[in-house]
């Protein structure tokens, strides 16, 4: 073992590179050589590295308040962050509860989700099972990856703890329709499938379906076609079912509107966000409730029956919060968009020729390229190629680095390469350019290194 790293990385046998510093959209390497965060971790990053504001906002509440258990006591942070989350929804959600990761927040809602179903009277306590999708991935704990359909992350640890969990197609306009298929007709197969895997497994027992509005890190950035979250949530509604929303990767502006749902024209009824709700200055997910759970909870119990030690931090709430507040005062979300159609229009210029790239597509600052070793059949690379990886590691190799998210989808049993790229929403035209240009340069390096 060559490795010196006390720290259990991914790989045993090679320590990572080692960041000592960021600013901006840039991170720095402790050789001082920089590198331009083009996928802004995984899709965390959004008013860009080493904020002031935050900084300071996170000193004074440490000093003023450390820590109080957040199931006993309230405080300003969470109360102000709880209430902006919600006038983001337009009063549309009711509460908020705040918990350190994404997979937290999945399993939040989904016990949040089943507590439904027993709060109702009469209680249906039957209804227990979760409908996902092919290829999703919905975190790592076991209770968030047992309804993750994503079969290579799954395969290690099955049989996972949640064996009352199914999966549907998902939408992907690259590869979902069939020949000659209309939207609306592939829309309609999509609705009946869901319908008919709830008749298969009895309406009775099924507690809600769970989907990304935009697909990220699983397949790479995929939106569904117009009118595809409406056909489900008509599903949902005919069996009483709850649609859940994970935002986790998609949400808090990143596709262009605070929330990706807020472009499908469909309320959720438990939505969870992440990665870009602290931005990366902060460990911190959560759950956004809409009204019908909470009104049914507190018609019941009157109690949301799980907590966490750190759940609700107050300094993880602050920092939270400062960040909301720059993209509210810098209307950043406007500019994810506006920046959005320029790094769509210069990937475009740049790969819509390229043999290798597949699919060009995404929404807000939120694009991914998919690789193919053929345009014509889409047919995928061999995964033991580790192609998007491959790409990954030459960004970082040149100068100046770029890091590029790098991702194997597995839907539908099918393999296929993929990166993302996620800029924070901060960047400049200037920087989208840059971002293109090295992108362009690793990807061009990494398939004639893999090509030869
Ligand atoms: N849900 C989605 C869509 C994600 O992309 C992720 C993480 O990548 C998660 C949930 C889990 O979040 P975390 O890694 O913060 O636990």
């Amino acid at each position: 073992m060559s490795a010196k790293s006390a720290v259990l990385y991914r790989d045993l046998h090679k320590d990572p590179y080692t960041i000592a510093g960021a600013s901006g959209l840039y991170l720095r390497l402790s050789d001082g050589r920089p590198i331009m965060d083009g996928s802004g971790g995984a899709a965390v990053s959004c008013i860009g590295h080493g904020d002031e504001r935050v900084r300071q906002v996170i000193a004074s509440q440490v000093t003023q308040l450390d820590y109080c258990h957040s199931l006993f006591f309230s405080c300003d942070p969470s109360e102000n962050l709880s209430r902006t989350l919600i006038d983001s929804t337009s009063g549309n959600m009711a509460r908020v509860f705040i918990v350190n990761s994404g997979s937290e927040a999945m399993d939040a809602a989904l016990k949040l989700a089943r507590q439904y179903y027993m709060e109702l009277s009469p209680p249906q306590p039957q209804r227990t099972r979760f409908i996902a999708r092919h290829g999703s991935y919905h975190g790592n704990t076991l209770g968030a990856l047992g309804i993750s359909g994503h079969k290579s992350r799954r395969s290690i640890y099955e049989p996972l703890l949640s064996p009352n969990v199914s999966h549907v197609s998902v939408c992907n306009a690259y590869r979902g329709p069939e020949e000659q298929e209309t939207t609306e007709a592939y829309v309609e197969r999509l609705a009946r499938e869901l319908d008919r895997e709830i008749q298969r497994v009895n309406p009775a027992t099924v507690c809600a379906f769970v989907a990304e509005p935009v697909v990220g890190a699983a397949l790479g950035c995929v939106p569904s076609v117009p009118g595809y979250f409406k056909a489900m949530k008509a599903i949902c509604d005919k069996y009483g079912v709850l649609l859940i929303f994970d935002e986790v990767m998609c949400g808090m502006g990143r596709t262009g509107t605070m929330h990706a749902w807020q472009q499908e024209d469909v309320i959720p009824d438990i939505q969870t966000i992440g990665k870009g709700l602290g931005g990366g200055y902060v460990p911190i997910a959560g759950l956004i409730a809409g009204h019908r759970v909470i009104e049914t909870l507190d018609t019941g119990t009157g109690q949301y029956i799980h907590g966490q030690t750190y759940q609700a931090h107050p300094m993880v709430c602050a920092a939270a919060l400062e960040v909301q507040r720059i993209i509210e005062e810098q209307d950043l979300v406007n500019r994810a968009r506006d920046m959005g159609r320029v790094l769509e229009t210069k990937l475009k210029a740049a790969f819509a020729a390229h043999p290798q790239v597949g699919n060009i597509r995404g929404r807000g600052l939120f694009w991914a390229l998919e690789f193919v070793k053929d345009r014509e059949t889409k047919e995928s690379f061999d995964p033991a190629l580790a192609v998007a990886m491959t790409i990954h590691n030459e960004g970082i190799l040149q100068t100046p680095g770029i890091m590029l998210y790098p991702g194997t989808g597995s839907a539908d049993g099918r393999k296929g390469d993929h990166i993302i790229i996620a800029p924070p929403y901060t960047i400049t035209a200037e920087e989208v350019e840059m971002v293109v240009v090295a992108a362009q340069k690793a990807v061009d390096s990494a398939i004639k290194r893999l090509l030869q």
